[in-house]
C-alpha cells in the first residue's frame, strides 16, 4: 500500500462561519456552549462552533413557523423559490474550492473528491429542484354528480432536517433542495462531526436572498438538539440520515409527538454479485470503487461482495492487490485516494470490525492495520472466506473492510444477498442481459446497479427497503416526500 506519513500540513482554510442561524442571523448558542470540531487527519481541533440545544431548535422552530405562516416565503411564487435555488447553486460553483477545501479539511475525504463529486454533485442537485419548483402540479378529477374536483401538492410546513457526516454538503443539498422548492421552510441539524460546509452555505443561502426564517441551521449534538427537532410539536416533518438505530428513536419520537411525517434514509449492508461470466478486472475494479469510495463511509456500500466459486480465488487475490495499491494519505495530496476516518469513534469501531473478523475465522488478504500514528487512517482490508454468519457480514462497517463470500449458483446467492435486516442497494456482475434482470428483479433493495456501483443521479430515487429506510430523496419521487396533497371540490 502506497501511503503516507509525513504528518499533513493544516491547509489555509478561511473559516467564517462558526454560529448558529436563525432567522437569517448568525447567533451564539442560548447556553453560550460551544463544541469542538476536529481535523481527521490529526485528531487537532479546526475550532469551535455554537452548539444548539432544545432552548435554540425552539427559537429557530418559531422563526420557520412565523416564516411559513406570515413571512415573505408564504407569498413568493413557485418561479421566484427556483429562481434563489439557482442562484444558491451559482454561489456554491463560485465558491467551489474553498467548499471542497473545507469539507476535506472537517471531513477527510480527498480534496479532489470533494471537488469533483461532493461540490460538483450539490450544485446539480439545487439546480434540478430549481427546475421543478414551477412544475408542482395537481390535477383535476372528474368526480361523481356537478362538481370541480381538484388536487394541490402543498408544503408540508416546518421540515426538521437531520443530517450526517459522511457528504456533509450533499446530503444538506439532497434534504434542503426539494424541500425548498416546494415552499417549506427548514431546521436543520448537521453531523456535529461536520458542521462548517453547512454553516458555510448558509452564508450563501442568505446572500442568495432567500427571506428570513426559511432556513435555520443549528449545529450541536443528537440526544439534545437532534432529539428536540424530531420531539417537536410545532415541526410537520422530519427527515433524517443516518444509523438505523437512530432511525428507530426519530420514527418514536415523531409517533409520541404529533405524528409528523418521517422520512428515514439509513444504514445497509449491500449485496454486490460477482458472476464468473464477468469481466473479472472490471469487476474487481467496480466493486474496490463500490466498497472502498469515501473511505467505506457510505450507507450504500458493497460490503458483502459475493463471488461465484469458479473465480473465487482469482477474485480474491485481484482485489487484494488492488487494495494494497490504495493511497491513503493526506486529504490535501492530490495524489490520495483515501483519508483518514472521520473520527475516534468510527476509526475504533472500524477496528474492533477487523479484530471481530480475525477472532471468527476469516482470512486477512490484506491490510488490517492503521496507518501512521495520528488522525484516523485505516489501512484498505480485504477479508476472504468470510461465512455469512460473520459479525463483519452482518453489520454495516462503515469503513475500509471488504468481505469476499463465496457463492456457487444463482437461486443462492439472491436469498442469502436477501437474508438481511437492510435493503438500501445491491449490485450484479455479468454479461448475461436475462441473469442481470432476473436477479435485479430478486433483490429487495432500493436500488440495483447492474455492472456498475454507486451511480447515484439526482434524477433518480435513492431509498431502502425494510430497516434501510423509509420514503425515497432525489427525482420526482424525493420531490413528492415534501407536499400534502390537498382535494378541493367546487359545487357547480
Ligand atoms: P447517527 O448517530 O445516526 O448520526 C446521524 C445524525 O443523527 C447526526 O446528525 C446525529 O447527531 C443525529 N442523531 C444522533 N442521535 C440522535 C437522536 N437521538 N435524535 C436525533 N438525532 C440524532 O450516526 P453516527 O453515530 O454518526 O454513525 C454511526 C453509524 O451510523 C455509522 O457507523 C454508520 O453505520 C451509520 N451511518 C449511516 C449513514 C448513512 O448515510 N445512512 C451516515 C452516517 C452514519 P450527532 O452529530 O450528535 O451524532
Ligand atoms: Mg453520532
Amino acid at each position: 500500500m502506497a501511503s503516507l506519513m509525513s504528518a499533513p500540513a493544516a491547509p489555509a482554510v478561511r473559516i467564517s462561519a462558526t454560529q448558529l442561524l436563525i432567522d437569517n442571523k448568525w447567533v451564539p448558542s442560548e447556553s453560550g456552549k460551544t463544541f469542538a470540531t476536529i481535523n481527521p487527519s490529526t485528531g487537532e481541533e479546526i475550532c469551535q462552533i455554537a452548539e444548539a440545544d432544545a432552548a435554540d431548535v425552539e427559537k429557530a422552530v418559531r422563526a420557520a413557523r412565523a416564516a411559513f405562516e406570515r413571512g415573505p416565503w408564504r407569498k413568493t411564487m413557485a418561479s421566484e423559490r427556483g429562481r434563489l435555488l439557482h442562484r444558491l447553486a451559482d454561489l456554491i460553483e463560485k465558491h467551489a474550492d474553498e467548499l471542497a477545501a473545507l469539507e476535506s479539511l472537517d471531513n477527510g475525504k480527498p480534496v479532489s473528491v470533494a471537488k469533483a463529486v461532493d461540490v460538483a454533485a450539490t450544485v446539480g442537485c439545487y439546480r434540478y429542484f430549481a427546475g421543478w419548483a414551477d412544475k408542482v402540479q395537481g390535477k383535476t378529477i372528474p368526480i361523481d354528480g356537478d362538481f370541480f374536483c381538484y388536487t394541490r401538492h402543498e408544503a408540508v410546513g416546518v421540515v426538521g432536517q437531520i443530517i450526517p457526516w459522511n457528504f456533509p454538503m450533499l446530503m444538506q443539498a439532497w434534504k434542503l433542495a426539494p424541500a425548498l422548492a416546494t415552499g417549506n421552510t427548514v431546521v436543520m441539524k448537521p453531523a456535529e462531526q461536520t458542521p462548517l460546509s453547512a454553516l458555510r452555505i448558509g452564508e450563501l443561502i442568505v446572500e442568495a436572498g432567500f427571506p428570513e426564517g426559511v432556513v435555520n441551521l443549528l449545529p450541536g449534538f443528537g440526544p439534545t438538539a437532534g432529539a428536540a427537532i424530531a420531539n417537536h410539536m410545532d415541526v410537520d416533518k422530519v427527515a433524517f440520515t443516518g444509523s438505523t438505530e437512530v432511525g428507530h428513536l426519530i420514527m418514536e419520537a415523531a409517533a409520541k409527538s404529533n405524528l409528523k411525517r418521517v422520512t428515514l434514509e439509513l444504514g445497509g449492508k449491500s449485496p454486490n454479485i460477482v458472476f464468473a461470466d464477468t469481466n473479472v478486472d472490471e469487476a474487481v475494479e467496480g466493486a474496490h470503487f463500490g466498497l472502498f469510495f469515501n473511505h467505506g463511509q457510505c450507507c450504500c456500500a458493497g460490503s458483502r461482495v459475493f463471488v461465484e466459486q469458479k473465480i473465487y480465488d482469482e477474485f480474491v487475490e485481484k482485489s487484494a492487490a488492488r487494495a494494497r495499491k490504495r493511497t491513503v494519505g493526506d486529504p490535501f495530496d492530490p495524489k490520495t485516494e483515501q483519508g483518514p476516518q472521520v473520527d475516534q469513534a468510527q476509526f475504533d469501531k472500524v477496528m474492533g470490525y477487523i479484530d471481530s473478523g480475525r477472532a471468527e475465522g476469516a482470512r486477512l488478504a490484506c491490510g488490517g492495520e492503521r496507518v501512521g500514528d495520528r488522525g484516523y487512517f485505516i489501512q484498505p482490508t480485504v477479508f476472504s472466506d468470510v461465512q455469512d454468519n460473520m459479525k463483519i457480514a452482518r453489520e454495516e462497517i462503515f469503513g475500509p473492510v471488504m468481505s469476499i463470500i463465496p457463492f456457487k449458483t444463482a437461486g443462492e446467492v439472491v436469498e442469502r444477498s436477501n437474508r438481511t435486516t437492510y435493503g438500501l442497494a445491491a449490485a450484479v456482475w455479468t454479461r448475461d442481459i436475462q441473469k442481470a434482470h432476473a436477479i435485479a428483479n430478486s433483490l429487495r433493495a432500493g436500488t440495483v446497479w447492474v455492472n456498475c456501483y454507486n451511480v447515484l443521479d439526482t434524477r433518480a430515487p435513492f431509498g431502502g427497503f425494510k430497516q434501510s429506510g423509509i420514503g425515497r430523496e432525489l427525482g420526482e419521487y424525493g420531490l413528492q416526500q415534501y407536499t400534502e396533497i390537498k382535494t378541493v371540490t367546487v359545487r357547480l
